[in-house]
């Protein structure tokens, strides 16, 4: 069959239909909550990155912005007779206009049903932090540390900050008293096994306990070893959650699995990232992406029968996540926990605008 074009230089490909055929038409529950995405209207960007700044980082390049409607079309291409919803937010980038992605954020989920989370300030007051919440359509908030800035305005966003400089206390307050949903990407290169980001979470989980806290990216352990130090020491707190977007490794998975549980564990993807096409491979507490797209990052390629069978970051990830559920014996009832159940339970007890 012709290819079909899912989103910015990726297209879904007959090794794409037959991967699916083949790992995840018969295992996939139909229903899925997609719990970590970034939408944005392109227009609110208003200092669109240089073609020399998008190269500095591999998701500069591979990752391009992504409307509703386009991550709506995306996903029935992607994810064929699944009921696919999202708990989605905008760009985490001072290039971008925050109040206006989090509005278009909250428009787009009121629209289709989906669950917003708005991208936090850290400057902002508890009142602003209200406004923001009292939008229909936002349960909670993704904090991230690239929002921070300086007291002359200049950005300091660093990722040895710590989680209390991009997730200030007197927004904690609040986020506590809505019982909100907080998305939230540690620092530190060391990620989640940090010593301070350890206690730093368990600070909040302590002090603000009625926070829907969602670890992303398994605590960015994309490692096996990164992922017994992060994981290990937080794994016997029951009302802590991970959303596994972007992790891809089959031995991660099923360690989180192991510790974390079930219950406790959201499907992501990070999209719109993982429409790339390639795999991903590791040495210790490295890895290295593989893509058969001419990237400027993309210098260290595999050879062209080895890429020709390259399919989406997406479906690898699929399949690692199912083949970790397998190794482990999971039930079904473990896996629609994991891609909706758990998700469903926590939209619902994020409500963060008071009942009248
Ligand atoms: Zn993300």
């Amino acid at each position: 069959m012709a290819n079909t074009h899912i989103h910015h230089v990726f297209e879904y490909t007959d090794v794409d239909r037959a991967f699916w055929q083949e790992h995840l038409e018969g295992w996939l529950p139909r229903r899925i909550i997609d719990a970590h995405v970034h939408i944005a209207d392109p227009a609110l960007q208003h200092t669109p990155p240089t073609p020399e700044q998008r190269r500095q980082f591999w998701v500069g390049e591979a990752a391009e912005p992504i409307t509703g409607d386009g991550l709506q079309r995306a996903s029935e291409i992607c994810y064929p007779g699944r009921e696919m919803s999202f708990v989605a937010f905008g760009s985490v980038d001072l290039s971008w206009d925050i109040d206006g992605t989090n509005e278009y954020t909250a428009s787009q989920c009121r629209q289709r049903g989906w669950s917003g989370l708005a991208v936090l300030r850290p400057e902002w007051t508890q009142a602003q932090l209200l406004g923001q919440l009292a939008q229909r359509g936002i349960i909670g908030v993704k904090p991230y540390y690239s929002m921070i800035r300086g007291d002359d305005g200049t950005h300091e966003g660093s990722i040895q900050a710590s989680i209390f400089e991009f997730l200030p206390h007197h927004l904690l307050e609040v986020l506590n008293d809505r019982r909100a949903w907080v998305t939230l990407h540690v620092p530190k290169a060391e990620r989640l096994g940090h010593p301070d980001n350890i206690r730093e979470v368990r600070e909040i989980r302590r002090r603000y306990p009625l926070i829907h806290l969602v670890l992303a990216h398994l605590g960015r352990c994309y490692t096996l070893e990164h992922a017994q130090e992060g994981l290990l020491p937080l794994a016997d707190d029951e009302g802590l959650y991970f959303d596994n977007s972007a992790v891809m490794n089959p031995d991660v998975h099923r360690l989180a699995l192991e510790v974390i549980g079930p219950r406790r564990l959201l499907y992501g993807t990070d999209n719109p990232i993982f429409y790339m096409r390639g795999r991903r491979q590791y040495a210790g507490r490295s890895y290295i992406n593989r893509t058969s797209y001419p990237f400027h990052f993309n210098r260290d390629r595999e050879a062209p029968e080895i890429e020709a069978s390259y399919t989406l970051y997406l479906y690898e990830d699929l399949l690692a996540v199912k083949q970790a559920c397998e190794k482990l014996g999971l039930a079904r009832q473990d896996v629609e926990d994991v891609f909706y159940n758990n998700a469903k339970r926590l939209i619902d007890a994020s409500n963060p605008r008071p009942s009248r």
